[in-house]
C-alpha cells in the first residue's frame, strides 16, 4: 500500500452509547479504499486489515432514474434534496441542522471574457453557505452521523473554516463543541469560530500538529464519546462534498461539466466530487461523457502539485507558508487519490503564488462581484495559469469552485481601500478628479 496519512494512525473503534444498528439511509457499509474490506457502519475510519481509509459504500440498485430525478427536484433547496444518495436517515430534513447547500452557480461571463474562456465559465459560489464556506456541507453529514452514533460532543482539527462550521452546527443541534485550530489563524476565522459559544483551542503549531494532537486525543479517555468530524467521522463527513458535484450537474441542467477546478487542502473534497460525478453517471442522471478534474494549491503549500509535476504517486509532506491558510495542509491525507483522479480524468494539479492569489481575488471581485477568500483566489489563479499553459481548454464548459468568503481573510487584500478622502463639498470632489 503506497498511501500514508491515515495509515499512520491506529485503528480506533470508539464506543457509542448503543449497539443498535444505525439507519443511515442508502449507506450499506464502510469499505476500505485500498483493499475493499467491508465493515458495518460505525465511527471508524481506518481498515482493520491494511490501515487504508474507509469510505461509505451504498446500495443504489433499487433506484428508478426518473423517479429519483423527480424526488430530488421536489426536495428542499439544500443538500438534503440529495438525501437518497447520502449516509443520512430518510427524515433528515426535519432534524435541527444548518441545512447548507444549493448555493449559486454563477455564470461568469465577465470573468470568461478576461480569461478568454468561450465554452462557458461558471463559479460555484459556496461562500453562500450558513458559515460562509463549503465546510457546512461536510459538517452537516458528520453531525447526522454523530447523532446516529450517540455522540454529544462535536470536535475537529481545523484550518479555520471547519471550526466555524462545527461551532455553528453544534449550537443549532444542541451538541457541545470543542475544536482545535493553529493558534495563528486569521482574526476573521477565529471570531467566526468562537462566536457560537463552543470551546475553541489554539494549538502552538501548524495544522498538521493540530491533526496529530486530535489523533492522540481520540485514543485517550479524555476524548471518549467525542465525534471528531474529520477523524473518526471522516467517512461520513467526506460524503458531504459529493453534494457539490450533484448541485453543479443539476444546475447545469443535469449535465456534467467538461472541466472543474477544485482547491486542495487534504484533497477530500476533490476525491468526493469525482465520486459524486461518477454516481450521477451510474444512476443515469447525467449522460456519460468525459470530464477533467483540476486540483489547485498555493505554491507555499503545494505537496500535491509538486508530486503531480514530478510524475510521482507519493506525496512528500511540506511545511506550509502561504496566505491561503484554509488550504495549508502540508501532509494531505487524500493526496495520492487526488493524483490518481487528475491523471485518470486528464486534468492536472497546479499552484499559484501568494501574489497571484491576491490578484485573482481582485479579478473575481472586479468581474463578477464575488469576494472570495484566499482559497477562491487559488482556484481562479490556477484557472488562469492552466489556460495560459494550455492544460485547460477555454472552448469547454468550465466550473471553478469558490469555497469561502473574503470577509474572513481581509488581510489578504489589505491596502485595498479608499479611492480618495475629500471634504463634503463639490469643489473638493472635483479637485480629486472624480467628477
Ligand atoms: C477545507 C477547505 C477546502 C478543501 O478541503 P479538503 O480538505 O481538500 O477537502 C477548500 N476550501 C476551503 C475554503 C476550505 O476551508
Ligand atoms: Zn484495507
Amino acid at each position: 500500500m503506497r498511501r500514508k496519512g491515515l495509515a499512520s494512525m491506529a485503528v480506533q473503534t470508539v464506543a457509542t452509547s448503543s449497539d443498535t444498528t444505525v439507519d443511515l439511509g442508502p449507506a450499506a457499509a464502510l469499505s476500505c479504499r485500498e483493499c475493499g474490506h467491508r465493515v458495518p457502519l460505525g465511527p471508524v475510519f481506518a481498515c482493520e486489515e491494511c490501515f487504508g481509509p474507509l469510505e461509505i459504500a451504498y446500495e443504489f440498485s433499487a433506484y428508478d432514474t426518473e423517479e429519483l430525478r423527480r424526488r430530488i427536484e421536489a426536495g428542499p433547496a439544500n443538500i438534503w434534496r440529495y438525501a437518497p444518495l447520502l449516509p443520512v436517515p430518510a427524515d433528515v430534513a426535519g432534524k435541527p441542522n444548518l441545512n447548507p447547500g444549493w448555493t449559486k452557480l454563477v455564470q461568469a461571463d465577465n470573468l470568461a471574457r478576461e480569461l478568454g474562456v468561450t465554452g462557458g465559465l461558471y463559479v460555484k459560489d459556496d461562500s453562500g453557505n450558513p458559515t460562509h464556506s463549503f465546510k457546512d456541507r461536510v459538517v452537516a453529514q458528520a453531525l447526522e452521523a454523530a447523532r446516529a452514533f450517540g455522540f454529544t460532543t462535536l470536535s475537529c482539527s481545523s484550518t479555520g473554516n471547519l471550526a466555524g462550521a462545527v461551532g455553528a452546527a453544534a449550537a443549532r443541534a444542541g451538541f457541545r463543541s470543542c475544536v482545535f485550530i493553529p493558534h495563528d489563524l486569521e482574526q476573521g476565522k477565529v471570531v467566526m469560530a468562537a462566536v457560537y459559544g463552543g470551546e475553541l483551542v489554539g494549538i502552538e503549531g501548524n495544522y498538521d500538529d493540530v491533526n496529530r494532537f486530535c489523533s492522540e486525543l481520540i485514543g485517550d479517555p479524555a476524548g471518549e464519546g467525542w465525534g471528531f468530524v474529520n477523524v473518526n467521522l471522516r467517512p461520513y463527513y467526506a460524503e458531504g462534498s459529493k453534494t457539490l458535484a450533484y448541485e453543479i450537474c443539476e444546475q447545469l441542467g443535469w449535465r456534467l461539466p467538461d472541466q472543474i477546478v477544485v482547491p486542495i487542502a487534504s484533497g477530500s473534497q476533490l476525491t468526493k466530487i469525482d465520486k459524486g460525478l461518477q454516481e450521477l453517471v451510474k444512476l443515469g442522471l447525467v449522460e456519460d461523457r468525459p470530464y477533467k478534474i483540476f486540483g489547485a494549491q498555493a505554491e507555499g503549500c503545494s505537496p500535491v502539485s509538486t508530486a503531480y509535476k514530478a510524475g510521482h504517486d507519493v506525496v512528500r509532506p511540506q511545511k506550509p507558508d502561504t496566505i491561503a491558510k484554509s488550504l495549508a495542509i502540508g501532509n494531505p491525507a487524500d493526496g495520492p487519490y487526488v493524483l490518481d483522479i487528475a491523471r485518470r480524468t486528464g486534468g492536472a494539479v497546479e499552484d499559484v503564488t501568494d501574489e497571484q492569489i491576491v490578484d485573482a481575488i481582485k479579478l473575481l471581485a472586479r468581474t463578477e462581484g464575488i469576494f472570495a477568500e484566499t482559497a477562491g483566489g487559488v482556484t481562479v489563479g490556477v484557472t488562469r495559469k492552466l489556460i495560459e499553459s494550455g492544460l485547460l481548454d477555454p472552448a469547454l464548459t468550465t466550473v471553478v469552485l469558490n469555497t469561502g468568503d473574503g470577509l474572513k481573510t481581509l488581510d489578504a487584500v489589505a491596502g485595498t481601500g479608499l479611492t480618495a478622502t475629500i471634504r463634503p463639498t463639490l469643489d473638493s470632489f472635483r479637485e480629486a478628479g472624480l467628477a
